[in-house]
């Protein structure tokens, strides 16, 4: 971090501030000009308060020249993060593909959508039991019994099974999860992103509806600072002015995140457009672009679902799509 200060700043002021920094366990080296002192910072600024140094009366601007996401950022992780899941892995070069419903609503749905994803090479289940849902008169989810059926269907299938926690309360029910999402509404709940820190496993995280990729990274830091490495980061499209899709689907998330951070990203084309018909080209754009995998939302009856049928593909598409998915990813894989 380097502070620059106004021209002319009062000497004992200055000191006061050198001491105060060296208290706060940084290096601090100072560049005297003839008009203007320069401040350099060396050590872990992680902790320090970029506002509160802005703020200070004998302070013109405060420069990071690192990120504040140490554990999220590639500087100290050269190396890609692999996560294990099961007996598959995201990240390292496997395509990860998430299918299932948006809810889990009853055996015989999770159960027969789990069986067809499973043959289409789906890697693992979704389905979401705890839904937060814009209004309170929309079907909410099966709860604590969608999250039994989920482990029916992973029983049956032996998929890893990925499902939506909105509050910690509800941990203890997510035993048989494996793969815990923080939704995007969530992304800056630091409560429940501190607990998720202390779970033993790994956390997909949503970006949230207008966040930037800095603080997507900053909630993975939250995770990553209370010992859970294990994170995904997942683009699900952000809020533009466009009306026409749900969301506008990011691509540059996939190149930006990977280049910012060793965690695997993936793409949600669902809730990016919120339209089946765009679901196979967004896919395939993510694909291209270097994403880690997808998470998609597929239904054997959409026009009947509870929850996001008009984004919601069916099976036959999926089927479709993973082989073309599978092509597009060897392509890309030799062509490097
Ligand atoms: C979901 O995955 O069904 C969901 C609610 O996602 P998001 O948090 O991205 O809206
Ligand atoms: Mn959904």
């Amino acid at each position: 971090m380097v502070i620059i200060l106004k021209k002319d700043s009062d000497k004992a002021q200055l000191d006061s501030l050198v001491n105060w920094l060296s208290g706060k366990g940084v290096e601090v080296h100072k560049t005297v000009g003839t008009t203007q002192t320069i401040l350099g910072l060396v050590g872990d600024t992680s902790r320090l308060d970029i506002d509160l140094i802005s703020a200070m009366e004998i302070v013109e601007a405060v420069r990071r020249v690192q990120e504040p996401y140490k554990s999220a950022g590639r500087k100290f992780h050269p190396e890609d993060t692999v996560i294990k899941v099961g007996d598959t892995q995201v990240g390292g070069g496997t395509l990860t593909l998430i299918a299932g419903p948006c809810s889990v609503e009853s055996e015989e749905q999770i159960c027969e959508i789990a069986k067809s994803v499973k043959a289409s090479g789906a890697t693992m289940l979704r389905g979401g039991a705890f839904k937060p849902r814009t209004s309170p008169y929309s079907f909410q989810g099966l709860r604590g019994e969608g999250l039994r059926l989920l482990s029916i269907a992973k029983k049956l299938t032996g998929l890893p099974v990925v499902s939506e926690i909105m509050d910690i309360s509800q941990l203890p029910l997510f035993d048989d999860v494996d793969v815990i999402q923080v939704g995007a509404r969530n992304m800056q709940n630091f409560e429940l992103l501190r607990e998720l820190g202390q779970a033993k496993k790994p956390i997909l995280l949503k970006r949230g509806l207008s966040s930037t990729y800095e603080e997507l990274l900053m909630s993975a830091e939250y995770i990553m600072a209370g010992g859970n490495e294990q994170v995904i980061l997942c683009e699900r499209g952000i809020r533009t002015f466009e009306t026409y899709t749900r969301n506008t689907m990011d691509v540059a998330a996939a190149p930006v995140l990977k280049e910012l951070s060793h965690l695997p990203v993936i793409i949600d084309p669902s809730h990016s457009s919120g339209r089946s018909a765009l679901v196979a080209p967004l896919a395939c754009a993510a694909v291209a672009a270097g994403a880690d995998g997808l998470i998609i939302e597929v239904h054997n009856d959409p026009p009947h679902a509870l929850c996001d049928g008009p984004q919601s593909i069916r099976p036959q598409a999926f089927d479709a799509l993973a082989r073309r998915l599978h092509v597009l990813s060897d392509a890309m894989r030799q062509a490097v």
